[in-house]
């Protein structure tokens, strides 16, 4: 029998852009970086997630908080990331380095990092001016964001 897992036990119905607590296990804290509305018809386009994929994960792993970064990556619905952080680094501080992250893939004007063909799965899927459209979007909602609001609504 599979077993449901937690994230799917979200209601994606009211979820709105924004960055939230997904889940918490032991000292690993899984945040849930909602670019887009969730089944509304507007998703991140491949090329924009894959290279925000490239610039937000190289941005969080040469940050002062790089040991306290486990994993950066993209969904499959291309709603938003996943980004996993030590629960050393506290939410204000999360949220501090993800606007920073998204404000540098912003202005980001290339040559992607570890976008040549033996770095990279499909390193012609790569869309710079999306992935800098997306960012500049997403700073915009993590703006709005606080600790106190990354509980996923009812
Ligand atoms: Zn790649």
């Amino acid at each position: 029998m599979l077993r449901k897992i937690a994230s799917f036990t979200v209601n994606h119905d009211t979820l709105k852009p924004g960055m939230y607590v997904s889940r918490v296990d032991g000292d690993c804290v899984t945040y849930d970086l909602r670019l887009k509305v969730p089944n509304a018809g507007d998703y991140l386009g491949q090329g924009a997630l894959h290279t925000l994929e490239h610039l937000i994960a190289t941005y969080v792993r040469s940050s002062p908080l790089t040991d306290e970064v486990i994993y950066f990556g993209p969904m499959g619905c291309r709603t938003g990331f996943y980004l996993i952080l030590r629960d050393k680094v506290g939410k204000a501080d999360a949220l501090k380095l993800c606007l920073e992250a998204f404000a540098f893939a912003a202005d980001f004007t290339g040559p992607i990092p570890g976008a040549k063909r033996r770095e990279c799965g499909n390193y012609r899927g790569h869309d710079l001016p999306g992935a800098r459209r997306e960012a500049k979007a997403y700073v915009n909602v993590l703006k709005g964001c606080s600790e106190g609001s990354m509980e996923y609504p009812d």
